[in-house]
């Protein structure tokens, strides 16, 4: 089993960097066919839609429910050989989270549990700014206000990322 831990952006904010997260996953996995029912919770249907809309992926095969996460962690993805992946999404990030949050987290889970992804920490340039390169960053950015205009470049990078 594979586990991705995501943890909320400006938790180490004192010190100007971003947390990252400390479970680099390096090795490929693999996911046979779903062998069991996948559970997708009601409040994240719109956002798997959103997924499949902007990506044209759907992510259906991919369970995602609350579970609450140790802090710093907001999201997991679960992968598995022999059963369906799985994210759990911390429900106390999720309810002050904003949009841009939400779709962060959702998108980079899904960029773990469905594209099979590994983080990416590397950065570019936005307008003399660096800012994470892929929504696979290890840490949710969604709340700066860089986010809503480099959207495209984001949903574009995770579908040439796979
Ligand atoms: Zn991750």
């Amino acid at each position: 089993m594979k586990k991705y831990a995501l943890v909320a952006f400006g938790l180490l904010a004192a010190c100007g960097r971003p947390a990252v997260a400390t479970d680099h996953i390096k090795s490929n996995i693999y996911r046979d066919a779903p062998i069991e029912p996948v559970f997708i919770h009601a409040d994240f249907v719109a956002y798997y839609a959103s997924f499949e809309e902007k990506l044209g992926i759907s992510p259906d095969s991919v369970s995602i429910d609350y579970v609450v996460q140790e802090d710093p962690v907001v999201g997991l993805c679960y992968g598995y050989t022999d059963r369906v992946n799985n994210i759990e999404i911390d429900p106390n990030f999720w309810n002050k989270a904003s949009e841009n949050e939400r779709e962060n987290l959702i998108f980079h889970e899904l960029g773990h549990c469905l594209l099979l992804l590994e983080h990416d920490d590397k950065m570019m340039d936005n307008n003399g700014i660096s800012v994470p390169e892929s929504i696979m960053y290890p840490a949710i950015f969604g709340g700066e206000e860089y986010y809503e205009g480099l959207k495209s470049h984001y949903y574009e990078q995770l579908m040439n990322a796979q």
